[in-house]
């Protein structure tokens, strides 16, 4: 008899919460995960970067891979005293040590990923002005070269990484780093960053990595980001 009440209760429940659902009202919140590691708000509608990064892209990118490691994150920290660690730290306490590989890599995974979404906007890319646009040609020329030698540097990372616009005291530099690893660990601060993971462009651009690493520059990078990153912010 229970059982048939408890059987009953869960089909009504499951009839209101259909109702509700089909009638507009909102969907019920879901648990919240045991530890608070997960992926930034997104700065925009996952659509939002159409179509030079699709909505199935970034749903992949940032509900799959993203919230993965920030997931396999969790689940390393859980119960441990480095659950209440800023990511930040748990970014430093873990680089270069061999026996928090794991720890690091889904660390930095998520810090870096966090900063490739919040370095690109929809209607995005053009030129830097200002004190960026005048540290861009003191450091590199022109912005011209810039593009250059940032897509260059994009093509020649072997295999899975980042390439990087950084402050490298009074300059600025472009670098590139492999796998999860991030200048941060480096003492320097970026500005923007581009993801060369083959899962940030295969479905959009199949192979073709400079075409994804020009239209990243020409239609997305976000410069107010990169100036507000400058100016201390
Ligand atoms: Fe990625």
């Amino acid at each position: 008899m229970t059982k048939l009440n408890v059987s009953a209760t869960v089909s009504l429940a499951i009839l209101f919460v259909t109702a509700g659902l089909a009638a507009g009202a909102p969907a019920p919140a879901a648990p919240e995960a045991a530890t608070g590691y997960k992926p930034a708000p997104m700065p925009y509608p996952e659509n939002a970067l159409e179509p030079v990064i699709t909505e199935k892209t970034v749903q992949f990118h940032y509900g799959k891979h993203h919230k993965g490691y920030a997931d396999k994150l969790n689940d390393l920290v859980k119960g441990t005293p480095l659950a209440d660690k800023k990511i930040e730290e748990l970014i430093t306490l873990s680089a270069n040590q061999p026996d928090k590989v794991a720890l690091f890599n889904n660390a930095a995974q998520v810090w870096n990923h966090d900063f490739f979404w919040a370095s690109m906007k929809p209607g995005g890319g053009g030129t830097p002005t200002g004190k960026l646009a005048d540290m861009i040609k003191e450091s590199f020329g022109s912005f011209e070269e810039f593009k250059k030698q940032f897509i260059d540097t994009a093509m020649s990372q072997f295999g899975s990484g980042w390439t990087w616009l950084v402050i490298d005291g009074k300059n600025l530099k472009i670098l590139k780093t492999g796998n999860a690893d991030t200048p941060i660990t480096q003492g320097l601060k970026p500005l923007i960053c581009l993801d060369v993971w083959e899962h940030a462009y295969y479905l959009d651009y199949q192979n073709r990595r400079k075409d994804f690493a020009t239209v990243f520059l020409d239609k997305l990078v976000n410069w107010d980001f990169a100036a507000a990153r400058l100016a201390g912010k």
